[in-house]
């Protein structure tokens, strides 16, 4: 588990925010992981993701508080999290401000075209470049319909680890760009789906608001995150000795 600590970003949300308006500005590549514990469990499952996500060339941030909390028990200080759905608005604002340009990729369509608008109705001046509902038959083709957009932020909405896969096993092909795994930001920006209310995120308790609103969703989350609970736990034992 301490490989993932050590690469998770552990400064400021602020400071990251700045860091990738100056990527966007200077068109240096970046692929960013918004990881939770779920994440970092399919990825010790999940040898190819494991590798896609510990890459160099990779920047994980912590998503959810699991992750700020793991790293606080085996003494690895990562702050605060930086969640997935801010990221992409923070992203919209800066395409907004510096008439750069977005390519959307994942999610169904009409929610898909609901996020459209949205983006042209409050970031007037963002460039979306194009976009593709998540269900279509060939992703990787996607992928090289955008290499010839040159976009400056690319966010990919078709849940983990599809789209870190997908993002990792093109992003040769591009010189420059933003790229992120974005889960289901596109149904809570699109206003689809609602986001946890103020009180639940000032607690942390984003993710009890989600099992409550999708309660399919319980089993996956309990599996993961009671993996998750062990293997920090022996970590951090492997540690005292
Ligand atoms: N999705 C997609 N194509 C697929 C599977 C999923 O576009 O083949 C989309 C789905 O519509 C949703 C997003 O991927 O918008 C993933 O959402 P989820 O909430 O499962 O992601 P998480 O944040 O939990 O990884």
């Amino acid at each position: 588990m301490q490989e993932y600590f050590e690469k998770i970003y552990k400064d400021k949300k602020n400071n990251f925010y700045n860091l990738i308006k100056e990527n966007i500005i200077n068109e240096n590549k970046m692929f960013i992981v918004t990881a939770n514990p779920e994440t970092l469990m399919i990825s010790e499952k999940n040898a190819t993701f494991k590798t896609a996500i510990l890459d160099d060339k990779t920047t994980i941030i912590a998503d959810g508080i699991g992750i700020v909390k793991g790293s606080k028990m085996l003494k690895y200080n990562i702050i605060e999290t930086i969640p997935g759905v801010d990221l992409c608005s923070k992203l919209f604002e800066y395409c907004n401000e510096l008439k750069k340009s977005i390519f959307l990729f994942g999610a169904k369509e009409d929610i898909l075209e609901k996020l459209v608008d949205v983006i042209h109705c409050n970031y007037p001046n963002a460039i979306i470049c194009g976009y593709e509902n998540g269900y279509v038959e060939n992703k990787n083709n996607i992928f090289n319909e955008i290499k010839e957009l040159k976009p400056d932020v690319v966010l990919v909405a078709l849940g983990i680890p599809n789209q870190e896969l997908l993002i990792y096993n093109n992003l040769d092909k591009f010189d420059k760009g933003i790229f992120v795994g974005v889960g289901g930001s596109f149904d809570v920006l699109s206003g689809t789906k609602k986001r946890a209310p103020k009180y639940f995120r000032k607690l942390h308790l984003e993710w009890l608001y989600r099992l409550i609103k999708e309660p399919t969703r319980f089993k996956r989350f309990f599996t993961s995150n009671i993996k998750y609970i062990f293997k920090i736990n022996s970590c951090k034992n492997r540690r005292k000795k």
